[in-house]
C-alpha cells in the first residue's frame, strides 16, 4: 500500500465530461508522480439523482482511459457509518436541527439584502426551545442539519493555488444532511476521506469554499489534514462558458468522434499549465517532471480542434501491431493492411479516418468530378505506367515519363494524378499508395473518363 493515496470522485447523475476528466487525469498524473494509489470514489448518496447506468458508463470510461483504480468505493454502501458520524457530531453540538422552509429562508435572505448585511443564515434554530422543537416534531415535520461553522479563517497551502484563506463568517452554516435523512456531498466526502487515509485532495475550485467546512470537520472528527489542490475550471477557446453543447462534451462523445485515450490523457494534464501540450505516448513521460505548480490560475481554455491536431500527432506513432485488431475491426485487414497503415497514418486525424482510404483500393469507384481532370493527360498517364512488377521505384518513373511527354512538374504534374486515382486534392504518399492500388486499379481510375 502507497504512503499517497489520492481519490477521483465523481457523482453518477451524468456521464463524465471534458471537465470531469480533467479532474481525473490530474488526479491520476499527479498519484503516478509522487507514486500514491488513486482510488475511484462514487459519490452516490444522491438517491433520486444517481443512477446506475452512470455508475457503469464511469467505469468504462476509466476503463478506456486504462486508468486502473486501487478500489473502488460507493458512499451508497457506507450509511451506516455516516449516520455514525451524525450522531457523534450532533452529540457534540457541531449540527443542529433546522425547520425554516425554503420561502422563509428566501424571505429572510431578501431582509438582509435590502438592509445592506449579507445574506447569512442568523442560525435563528439553534434558538428555539425544546417545547418549540416537540411541537415542529408532533405537527410531522422533520429537522434539516445544519454544520455550526466555527467563525474563524481557516488556511491552507493549495497545491496549485498557493496560500488560500477563507473566512468562515462570511457565508452560512451549511445543511450537511436533509429533511429525509440523506447526507449531502460534504459530510460523506470528509468521512470517507479519512476512513481511507486520503493524503490529497485534487479537485475543481468550485469546491474552494467547501474546504473551509472540511477542514473543520476533519478537526473535530481528530484526522490529519489533507493535501488540498483546487484546479481552475474549462471555459471555451474564446474564453466564454462552456456552452451546453461543448460542456457537456461526454467522453463517450470523445471517444466516439475517435480520440485515442493518450491524446486525453496529454491534452488534459498540460491545458491550462505552462507547459506546452506534446504528445507523448505513455504516461510515464507525462509524470516526469510532473508539477501542480504549474496550473494555471486562469480558466483552462478547451478546443476539440486542438484535441483533434493532437489526436494526429498521436495516431501518427501508434504502431500496426497496437492497432490490428481495431483496423479489422473496420475491414482493414490482409497481407496489405500493415503497408497501408504506414501510409496512411500520417494524413488522417482519427484511426477511422483511415477506412476511407481503405475503401479506396478496396473498390473500384470513386467519385471524380469530370471538369477536375484533363482526358488527354490521363491517356499519356495510362500509356506511361510501368508493367509489373512494381516496387518503390515505380512512381519516379512513371511521372518522369509523364513529364517528358506533357512537360508538366510539379503540382500541375502530380494533382491531377491524386485527383484521378483517390478523387481527393490531398492525401497519403502516391509512390506508396499506387503500390496498394496495383496496376489494374491504376489502370481502371485512368480510364475513369473513358
Ligand atoms: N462528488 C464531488 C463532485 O463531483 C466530489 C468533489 C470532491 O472531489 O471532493 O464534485
Amino acid at each position: 500500500m502507497a504512503d499517497n493515496k489520492l481519490r477521483f470522485a465523481p457523482s453518477p447523475t451524468g456521464d463524465l465530461h471534458i471537465g470531469n476528466a480533467r479532474t481525473l487525469i490530474l488526479n491520476y498524473v499527479y498519484s503516478k508522480s509522487i507514486l500514491g494509489d488513486l482510488i475511484l470514489r462514487i459519490d452516490d448518496t444522491d438517491q433520486d439523482r444517481s443512477e446506475e447506468k452512470y455508475y457503469r458508463s464511469i467505469i468504462k470510461d476509466i476503463e478506456w482511459l486504462k486508468i486502473s483504480p486501487s478500489a473502488i468505493e460507493r458512499q451508497s454502501s457506507k450509511t451506516e457509518k455516516y449516520t455514525e458520524i451524525r450522531d457523534y457530531l450532533i452529540k457534540e453540538g457541531h449540527l443542529y436541527p433546522c425547520y425554516e422552509t425554503d420561502e422563509e429562508l428566501n424571505r429572510l435572505r431578501k431582509v438582509s439584502l435590502s438592509s445592506g448585511l449579507p445574506p447569512i443564515y442568523d442560525r435563528a434554530s439553534l434558538k428555539l426551545t425544546k417545547d418549540e422543537i416537540k411541537d415542529y416534531e408532533a405537527n410531522g415535520i422533520k429537522p434539516y442539519w445544519r454544520f455550526k461553522l466555527d467563525r474563524k479563517n481557516i488556511t491552507w497551502n493549495d497545491l496549485i493555488r498557493g496560500e488560500q484563506s477563507i473566512a468562515c463568517d462570511s457565508f452560512s452554516d451549511p445543511v450537511l444532511i436533509r429533511a429525509d435523512g440523506t447526507f449531502l456531498y460534504t459530510l460523506p466526502s470528509v468521512v470517507d476521506d479519512i476512513d481511507m487515509g486520503i493524503t490529497h485532495v485534487l479537485r475543481g475550485e468550485d469546491h474552494v469554499s467547501n474546504t473551509a467546512t472540511q477542514i473543520q470537520l476533519f478537526k473535530i472528527l481528530g484526522s490529519n489534514i489533507p493535501n488540498f489542490g483546487h484546479h481552475s475550471l474549462m471555459v471555451q477557446k474564446d474564453g466564454s462558458r462552456m456552452s451546453k453543447r461543448i460542456g457537456s462534451m461526454s467522453l463517450k462523445d470523445i471517444r466516439d468522434r475517435g480520440i485515442e485515450p493518450m491524446t486525453l490523457i496529454n491534452y488534459c494534464a498540460r491545458i491550462g499549465t505552462s507547459d506546452a501540450i506534446e504528445a507523448f505516448q505513455s504516461i510515464d513521460e507525462l509524470v516526469n517532471d510532473y508539477s501542480l505548480t504549474k496550473i494555471s490560475r486562469s480558466p483552462a481554455r478547451f478546443s476539440f480542434d486542438e484535441l483533434i491536431g493532437l489526436n494526429k500527432k498521436i495516431i501518427q506513432n501508434i504502431s500496426f501491431q497496437t492497432l490490428d485488431s481495431r483496423l479489422a475491426e473496420l475491414g482493414i485487414d490482409g497481407n496489405d493492411a500493415e503497408m497501408f497503415w504506414d501510409v496512411v497514418k500520417t494524413n488522417i486525424n482519427t484511426v477511422n479516418e483511415a477506412q476511407k482510404w481503405w475503401n479506396l483500393i478496396t473498390n473500384d469507384k470513386i467519385n471524380i468530378n469530370d471538369g477536375e481532370i484533363n482526358r488527354d493527360f490521363l491517356k499519356i498517364a495510362q500509356e506511361s505506367l510501368p508493367n509489373i512488377p512494381w516496387d518503390n521505384k515505380t512512381w519516379s518513373i512513371w511521372t518522369e515519363k509523364i513529364s517528358q511527354k506533357t512537360g508538366l512538374k510539379g503540382r500541375e504534374l502530380f494533382l491531377p494524378l491524386r485527383i484521378a486515382l483517390t478523387g481527393e486534392n490531398s492525401g497519403p504518399e502516391l509512390a506508396t499508395f499506387i503500390l496498394l492500388l496495383g496496376r489494374e486499379l491504376v489502370l481502371k481510375r485512368l480510364s475513369i473518363l473513358e
